[in-house]
């Protein structure tokens, strides 16, 4: 796997942009995933980059949540901004990413984001729920860099 179109089928693109979109649906929080072939800096402080230059810390509650993949390292990252880090438990992250990570080793890349996005979307909708004027701050489409 070292490219990033071979990393996903159209399908797929579509069942986790659909999963975003369903997560989305109850919560003001925000979901993205950023897809790319490789970091030349640390996988975390790379997603803290793609972060800011995709506008996530402009949330207007602090609760975006990125999906960062670098599909030749083999590093990814899912984090979230600070009115949701604020209020999930501290080993949240982590315990997401474990299980992402599961079905990633089986290279079941698809099922692995939809598992992540949904996890986080329950917190988001836990913590942030959606109000009656919500927009869709951030586009749900796969971000490819
Ligand atoms: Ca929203
Ligand atoms: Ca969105």
């Amino acid at each position: 796997m070292s490219k990033v179109e071979d990393f996903l089928t159209p399908e797929e693109e579509q069942a986790i942009v659909e999963a975003i979109r369903l997560a989305e649906k109850e919560t003001s929080g925000e979901i993205r995933v950023h897809i790319e072939k490789t970091t030349s800096i640390a996988a975390f402080d790379r997603a803290m980059e793609v972060f800011h230059l995709l506008k996530m810390d402009a949330t207007a509650l602090k609760n975006g949540v990125l999906i960062y993949v670098a599909v030749k390292d083999h590093q990814f990252v899912i984090c979230g901004d600070k009115g949701i880090n604020d209020v999930v438990a501290d080993d949240f992250w982590d315990s997401t990413k474990e299980i992402m990570a599961a079905h990633f080793k089986n290279g079941n890349f698809r099922q692995g984001l939809v598992d992540g996005i949904r996890k986080a979307g329950a917190q988001l909708q836990r913590y942030f729920p959606c109000a009656d004027d919500d927009t869709d701050e951030l586009s749900n489409e796969i971000s490819k860099g």
